[in-house]
């Protein structure tokens, strides 16, 4: 009753984002709440997730095989999307892995339900009210089919992961069918990717950054995404690239240091594309998972300084592995999937607790091969 009250209440603001009344009837009126959805909006992360973790599973040996896999699958639409958009195929595809796995993982819930549902209950109601309005306008244009509207809890969905306010800014139709359908067309979905980069900022030709080698006694203060300085200034400071190559840019490029594990760990020069990344979904882990993974698609080898741990992260294989192995030795955590929920943790948990380990519900290299090693 309530619902439909909202739903009524959304048609006149619904109808002046642009909504039409015969769309705002078929696809907001028949919405069913979805209660499920609100707890999540509230929920917080239960364990804070080390770098060195969040990088083993986003930029594992698995996603570099496939990027390449895809660039060389799609190389034609690639160059015409660098031609275009002015974005290079490494940086276009690792984003394009990090999103959605290449496609493979776009999420599951239907959005008009999701969205339709944070539009009525829960905090944030004007900012998800907006999102579904042009969701609505996604579906009126018959862009994506309707049943193939389905993402995120939060509303962002497809190949790219753009919430409904992106697409409908962003999306672009690349393969030239009349459709921006960024659930099944790959070459929509990489132009599309391309376009945001570049009106984030993107400068063609340039590099995202560099890991760097610091001098001894860096003041680390100076680091920070926001601090930027002229990369003359950086380098008369004595910072150099890890392989000591030069760095082809003017003297006075803007440019930060990165220090995401602290002074200890590995150090990156960024640069104004680094920033373009970023835009895409603001965390500097995220930003720095998609530059990294780019590096690798070009054919470079991965970082030269260890992060700082005597333990680290886990692979997606290593994480299967190490769920297998869970259940080998009893707990029911369900089939491995490589993804370490609530009860693959709690799994963890008592395995840490029998071997003398941290009880930290961790999945870390140290735990993975006491298990393998039948200890
Ligand atoms: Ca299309």
């Amino acid at each position: 009753m309530q619902f439909n009250t909202c739903m009524t209440d959304l048609r006149k603001p619904a109808m002046a984002a642009g909504v039409d009344s015969s769309a705002f009837d078929r696809y907001a009126m028949t919405v069913i709440p979805d209660m499920t959805v609100l707890p999540l909006l509230d929920r917080q992360p239960e364990f804070t997730t080390a770098i060195w973790d969040y990088l083993a599973g986003l930029v594992d040996q698995k996603r570099v095989d496939d990027g390449r896999a895809m660039m060389a699958k799609y190389a034609s639409t690639l160059s015409q999307v660098q031609s275009r958009f002015a974005v290079d195929p490494a940086t276009v595809t690792a984003v394009w892995g990090v999103e959605s796995d290449f496609g493979r993982i776009n999420g599951r819930r239907p959005l008009l339900v999701s969205l339709g549902t944070l539009s009525c209950f829960g905090r944030r109601q004007a900012y998800f009210r907006s999102e579904f309005f042009e969701l609505l306008k996604i579906a009126q244009r018959g862009d994506v089919a309707v049943e193939d509207l389905k993402g995120s809890w939060a509303g962002a969905f497809g190949q790219t992961q753009f919430m409904p306010s992106t697409y409908n800014r962003m999306a672009v139709d690349f393969d030239g069918d009349g459709h921006r359908d960024l659930v099944r067309s790959a070459p929509d979905a990489l132009a599309s990717t391309a376009n945001y980069l570049l009106k984030s900022g993107w400068r063609e030709g340039q590099p995202w950054g560099y890991e760097v080698k610091l001098p001894a006694g860096f003041n680390s203060a100076q680091a920070g995404r926001k601090n930027r300085k002229a990369l003359s200034q950086w380098q008369a400071q004595g910072i150099h690239r890890v392989d000591g190559e030069s760095i082809p840019l003017e003297p006075d490029t803007p440019a930060a240091v990165l220090l995401p594990a602290g002074v200890n760990g590995p150090a990156f020069l960024v640069f104004r594309n680094f920033d373009a990344i970023y835009s895409y979904n603001a965390a500097e882990s995220y930003a720095l998972a998609i530059a990294l993974l780019s590096d690798r698609l070009r054919g470079g080898s991965g970082l030269h300084t260890p992060w700082p741990t005597d333990d680290p992260g886990l692979s997606r294989a290593d994480r299967v592995d190490l769920q297998r192995l869970l259940l080998k030795r009893g707990h029911a955590i369900g089939t491995p999937d490589g993804v370490l929920g609530t009860a693959s943790r709690a799994a963890i948990q008592q395995e840490q607790q029998r071997l003398g380990m941290t009880v930290d519900g961790r999945a870390g290299q140290k735990l993975l091969k006491a298990l393998r090693d039948g200890r």
